[in-house]
Order: C-alpha cells, then sequence, then structure tokens
C-alpha cells in the first residue's frame, strides 16, 4: 500500500536529523520536508568523468572511479601540513597516487573501498584530489553537480544527501498552477520541475525547471497583491474629488517654473485616480530631484480645493520638517493652512494641531508616521502622500489603506517598472523618468585616497565662490552612537585642518531634534559653509546653493545610498560636483569598483538600479527587504521577462473561478507566513 506523505512534516522526521541538525536547517529556512524539496540549487559544477587516470593529461580535471590499494600520511617538512598519499587503481588497471592535504582521517579508509575522486592530474605525477566520494552514486562528483545555498554547520555535501532522501516524496507536494496555464506556457509539472532543478541531465532542463518554479512563485504573490487590492477596493471608498475651485490654477500659477512633460502625464494619472471612489493606490517613482514634490502637492492641494484635507508623511522628521519648509512656503501663498506634526512636537501643542484637523480647521498636516501611529482625526482626509515609502513597512501601508483616501506612494530609489511591480505589486507605477530640463547633471569623479587633498582643494574653491558644500562621512555600521561621534571628530579635525578657514556644522543622527534643525536651518541660511554629515542628509535636504560634496570612504556606501547623497547636490542651476573618495583601489573588492565606476559613467536612477542588480544579483535592492519580499526562493528581481508574465497571468486570473485559483491562494497565504518576520 502507498503510504500517503505529508509535505509540511518536520525534516526531524527524517532519518538522520536529529535536533540539532533540525536546527541548523531551521537557519536556513529549512523546517519541513517540503521546504528542503524547495531548497534548490544556487548553481551546478559541470564535471565530466572519465574511464582513466591513463586518459588525463597534466592539469586535467575529472572525476574517475577507482578502487583504494593503500593510504598513509607522508610527513613533509612543513610543520602544520599534512600530506595523505593513497594507491589507487581505476578500472582500467591504471595505478596512480591520489593525494589530499591535512586530511589525516582518511587513512581509516580500508584498502579495497571503491572511491571516486574529482581533482587534477599533477604536472609533476599524482593526482590531487578536490573532491572525494566513498562507494559511490556520483552524487556528489559527477555531472552537473548541483551546490546549495549552505552554512557551515550544514555543508553543501550534507543538503546534497537530505535531499536525496526527500526526492521521492516531491511527487506528492501540491502543484498549484492551473492547468491551462501550464499548458499554455509549456511548462512542466511541479514535482518534474523540482526533480530537475536538484537533478538535471543538462543545463537547459536546470533552466528551464528553475523558470517554471519562478513563474509559479511570483504568480503566487502577484495574484496575491492583487487580490488584497481588491478586497481594499471593495471594504473602502474614497471621495471623488473634482475639477472644482480656483485652488489649482493659483497653484500653477505661483509655481515659479512650468512643469515638464513628464510631470504633466505624472499629474494626468493622479487625476484619473482622485476623480473615482476607488481609493488611489499609485507609486510615483522617479529620481531625487525629478520633480516629485511639485507632483505630490498638486494631489494634495486637488484635496484641499474640494474642501477636504491631505496629509504627507515622511520617514524620518528631518525628512518632515524639510518637507514642511517646501510646503509651508508655497501654502501661505496659497491660503492653504499647513501643519507640522511629530512626536518632537511638544504635546500640548500637539494636541491643538489634533484639534485643528479634526475640526477641518487645518487643511494640509506634514508629518512623520505619528500621524497615523497616534489617533489623529481628521475631519475628511482624502490624499495622503507617503515619501519613500519603503521605510514605512507593509503593515504601515495596510493601516492606511485601511482608511479611506486616496494614497501617493513616492520613492526616489527609482527600479525598472517589471521590478516595482513584484516589489510594490499592489501599486500603480507613475514614472519621472527625466528631470528638469535646465539641470546639468552633477558631474562625478572618482579620487583616490591619496589625492583627498586635492579634493579638498576643490571644494574650498566652491566656497571661496560663496556657495556652500557637504562633506559625508564614512558609514560606519556598528551603531548609530558611533557613527553620530566619528562625524562630531571629524568635523572637529576639518575645522582645524582642510577647512579651517570656514563655517563648518555636524548634522547625524543622534542629535536632538531642536538641535538638527537648528543646524539645517543655519545651513539654508548659508551661516554654515559646510555641513560634515552621516547618512542622514540622504533624503529630503534640499539646499541649491551646494554645489560640492566629498563622500568619504565611498567604496563603502552602497550604489543606491551613493546615488540618493549625490541628489543633495545639483539641485539649483549652477554645475555641481561629488567626489568620491575612495581607500586604495588594491583593496577594493569588484563590486565596490562597479559601483564607484557606474556612478562615475551615469546619474541615471533607473540605469544605476540596474547595475547594482548586475553587480549584487539577487535580492536586496533597497526597499524590498522593508517591504517584506526578500525571501523569492526561486524568481530573481532580475527575472524581467518572468514578472512580466507572471503579472499578465495574474492579472487574467484574478477574475477566474475560484476552483482555479484556490491552490494558488493557499500558497500566496503560506508565503505571506513565512515573509510575515520581514514586515
Ligand atoms: P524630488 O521630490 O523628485 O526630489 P522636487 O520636487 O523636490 O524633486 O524638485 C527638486 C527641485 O526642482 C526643487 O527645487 C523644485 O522646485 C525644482 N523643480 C521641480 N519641478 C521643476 C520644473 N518643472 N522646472 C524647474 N524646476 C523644477
Ligand atoms: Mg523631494
Amino acid at each position: 500500500m502507498r503510504t500517503r506523505v505529508e509535505p509540511d512534516l518536520s525534516v526531524e522526521t527524517l532519518s538522520g536529523v536529529g535536533p540539532k541538525v533540525a536546527e541548523r536547517l531551521g537557519r536556513l529556512g529549512i523546517r519541513t520536508v517540503r521546504d528542503l524539496g524547495e531548497h534548490v540549487p544556487r548553481a551546478y559544477l559541470d564535471w565530466e568523468q572519465v574511464g582513466s587516470f591513463g586518459d588525463l593529461s597534466a592539469g586535467e580535471e575529472a572525476t574517475v572511479r577507482c578502487t583504494l590499494e593503500r593510504i598513509r600520511v607522508r610527513p613533509t617538512r612543513r610543520r602544520n601540513l599534512k600530506l595523505v598519499e593513497g594507491v589507487v587503481v581505476d578500472a582500467a588497471g591504471v595505478r596512480e597516487t591520489a593525494i589530499w592535504f591535512n586530511q589525516a582521517y582518511l587513512t581509516k579508509l580500508e584498502p579495497g573501498t571503491e572511491l571516486l575522486l574529482h581533482g587534477t592530474r599533477e604536472l609533476g605525477g599524482g593526482f590531487r584530489v578536490a573532491r572525494h566520494e566513498v562507494g559511490g552514486t556520483g552524487l556528489h562528483t559527477i555531472g552537473l553537480v548541483p551546490e546549495y545555498p549552505a552554512a557551515e554547520d550544514v555543508p553543501s555535501y550534507r543538503l546534497r544527501g537530505l535531499v536525496d532522501a526527500v526526492l521521492p516524496r516531491v511527487r506528492f507536494f501540491p502543484d498549484p498552477l492551473p492547468a491551462r496555464l501550464r499548458h499554455e506556457e509549456g511548462l512542466p509539472l511541479r514535482a518534474d520541475a523540482l526533480f530537475a532543478a536538484h537533478r538535471p541531465r543538462d543545463r537547459a532542463e536546470a533552466k528551464a525547471a528553475r523558470e517554471r518554479l519562478a513563474l509559479e512563485e511570483l504568480l503566487t504573490l502577484q495574484l496575491g497583491f492583487l487580490e488584497r487590492r481588491r478586497a481594499l477596493e471593495e471594504a473602502s471608498s474614497a471621495v471623488a474629488l473634482g475639477d472644482d475651485g480656483d485652488l489649482i490654477p493659483r497653484y500653477r500659477k505661483a509655481l515659479p517654473f512650468t512643469l515638464t512633460e513628464e510631470q504633466e502625464k505624472a499629474i494626468g494619472e493622479i487625476r484619473q485616480d482622485l476623480a473615482d471612489t476607488r481609493p488611489m493606490q499609485r507609486l510615483l517613482q522617479g529620481d531625487v530631484g525629478s520633480g516629485k514634490t511639485v507632483v505630490a502637492l498638486y494631489a494634495l492641494l486637488c484635496a484641499v480645493g474640494s474642501g477636504h484635507q491631505g496629509a504627507l508623511m515622511a520617514p524620518t522628521e528631518t525628512l518632515a520638517e524639510q518637507h514642511f519648509l517646501t510646503v509651508e512656503g508655497i501654502c501661505n501663498d496659497l491660503g492653504v493652512r499647513c501643519e507640522l506634526l511629530t512626536s518632537s512636537v511638544p504635546a500640548a501643542q500637539r494636541r491643538a494641531v489634533r484639534d485643528r484637523l479634526a475640526s477641518g480647521e487645518t487643511d494640509l498636516a506634514v508629518g512623520t508616521h505619528a500621524l497615523i501611529q497616534e489617533e489623529v482625526e481628521f475631519r475628511s482626509l482624502a490624499v495622503a502622500v507617503v515619501d519613500e515609502q519603503h521605510r514605512f513597512g507593509v503593515e504601515q501601508r495596510r493601516a492606511l489603506g485601511k482608511t479611506t483616501p486616496h494614497v501617493l506612494h513616492m520613492t526616489a530609489t527609482p527600479i525598472p517598472r517589471t521590478l516595482a511591480q513584484t516589489v510594490y505589486g499592489d501599486l500603480d507605477v507613475t514614472e519621472i523618468a527625466r528631470p528638469p530640463a535646465d539641470r546639468k547633471p552633477v558631474v562625478t569623479r572618482w579620487v583616490g585616497h591619496e589625492r583627498s587633498s586635492e579634493a579638498y582643494t576643490r571644494l574650498r574653491r566652491h566656497l571661496e565662490e560663496g556657495r556652500q558644500a557637504y562633506v559625508v562621512c564614512p558609514l560606519v555600521s556598528e551603531s548609530e552612537a558611533v557613527e553620530a561621534r566619528a562625524a562630531e571628530q571629524e568635523a572637529e579635525r576639518l575645522r582645524a585642518a582642510e577647512l579651517r578657514a570656514f563655517r563648518v556644522g555636524c548634522l547625524h543622527g543622534k542629535l536632538p531634534t531642536a538641535e538638527r534643525r537648528e543646524v539645517m536651518d543655519a545651513f539654508k541660511r548659508r551661516e554654515l559653509d559646510v555641513l560634515v554629515a552621516t547618512t542622514v542628509i540622504e533624503v529630503g535636504v534640499d539646499v541649491p546653493n551646494a554645489t560640492i560634496m566629498i563622500v568619504q570612504e565611498a567604496d563603502r556606501f552602497g550604489l543606491a545610498q551613493l546615488h540618493q547623497l549625490r541628489g543633495r547636490v545639483g539641485r539649483g542651476t549652477e554645475q555641481s560636483y561629488c567626489l568620491l573618495v575612495s581607500r586604495p583601489k588594491e583593496e577594493l573588492t569588484d563590486e565596490a569598483v562597479g559601483r564607484l565606476e557606474a556612478l562615475v559613467e551615469t546619474s541615471d536612477g533607473f540605469r544605476l538600479a540596474e547595475v547594482d542588480l548586475e553587480l549584487r544579483g539577487e535580492g536586496q535592492l533597497l526597499g524590498t527587504r522593508q517591504s517584506g519580499y526578500t525571501d523569492l526562493k526561486f524568481a530573481r528581481l532580475r527575472d524581467r521577462d518572468l514578472i512580466a508574465r507572471a503579472r499578465r497571468w495574474a492579472e487574467a486570473l484574478v477574475d477566474a473561478e475560484d476552483s482555479v485559483c484556490e491552490p494558488l491562494r493557499r500558497e500566496a497565504e503560506r508565503l505571506d507566513e513565512n515573509n510575515r518576520g520581514f514586515a
């Protein structure tokens, strides 16, 4: 009788897996038999097998099946080097000396043991063993050998063995893909794909298998996104905002520039959303300085113009304060009442602001997520703008969604549209791909450490011309406190050395809000020439007179981060510069070199996002961690084509009969459970 195998049984039910191994596997995200079956290789070694040592020329690498005749440790002159020598004979009767380093335990092998040896024929004779397998199926040494995402205490060879034990069970794992999709896309059954991923006959089979699994995974995610969004839309309805009033025309007139074509297009899309009772859920993405805030303010004023309220939320107090300064100026001109609400506003004042929001006396609120965390009541909140929403996380986004405002999310970390659809799957996407035309791209130079004094000479020249500057301190990972101290020390050092003649301020995350604000304001008022800062200036700081930036030890920063930092200059009409000072080139990883070269080459944020993806390969494009979808098992963010296909199918299936999507839905719930820890 065939016994049914539960895919969700714990790995501990496998023979040889006790609590300790189970715990180690758990750290790799493997808890159940199914997790193990779905733990697919990250790569394959393509190892050829030859029949005889006699067929190998010097330097050639292969796997040879042979029998051990005798084995011993040969002493060497180097004390910590042990050479193990085995005399082996292959099927053709050719005798060879197999050589291992530092594996003295191998002398326990009995003469007559069957071995599979993978290694290289040495120039001066002998066969240097890289990997051996006792007895043998060739699981570890022949053909496309799977290499698994592993850990020191659960190495790849261990995983190969464990996976081998669960492979016969993969056919019991559910296959959630609708038959129609599988048929039209010409995809194998899930079980076959899993089997092929672990034991491919050739590379083409491995690729097809991974893509099959990835498509399913992406479809599951996308469908989940779309359904969640549907549910949200059905449960809530927003105010349809019309075209009435003169506020919008007055706003347009008040702007000291005409909107670019891209901005107009974005506004068009937003207008359309706002005119509907279906709550808007739109992502506005565009580079730093591309003019998103102007567009966002437009959306907020649409609410105010129709007699409702708007809210603008930022991830940090600094950013909220920055936004407030911008918004306040325009609002005053237009007669719109706006207020700042963050947790550092004194309690009494905060209460007063809240009262005015509840009564409708205040039209626009700018704040941190204190705006939604505390029980702030609006008389009629119609539009909410969430800046840099990836920092808010999924949960907060949901919390917002429960109320009924139209929501516009903004991000200055643009990513290609297909990626955006995966990372922010439940949002519509609008791009502002080009900045206002009068903007000169920031000239970026990569300066070696040894020439950093030239960088400061250049910086001083800008200061002498009445411009301002930023110096970004090296990234310190230990803690914000350590980083803050380092920044203060650096500011102190610069005041005594390179920047002796200038007024130097220091900005970091540990400063009390009031003080931080003071420093920012002083910089804005040109009472400071230079701001020495940590990455707190990454977003939101907007001082057009600042035309040069030095980033110290730029190689330590991520690409997206450097791009953001660079966005602090080049905000006026003046030519701006960004000088990336790195440690000596020889000390840098290829990846760091790639990052710095890319920055010098282009200032297109979409292009940089792609480079980032290429350099880092997988995963953690800024924002994906925060948004909770880091642990894609099969798909990769660079699977553009798969992502687009999955999106199309999700849109086609979201209206299908329940029975068609039910298995996918269950799968989505499972992924959601697994992801919850990240949100
Ligand atoms: P983002 O929010 O995308 O970083 P902002 O909206 O803050 O960009 O705009 C950056 C700067 O460009 C601001 O000083 C803004 O006043 C200016 N700006 C915005 N739109 C235009 C435009 N169409 N023409 C000229 N300058 C613009
Ligand atoms: Mg902005």
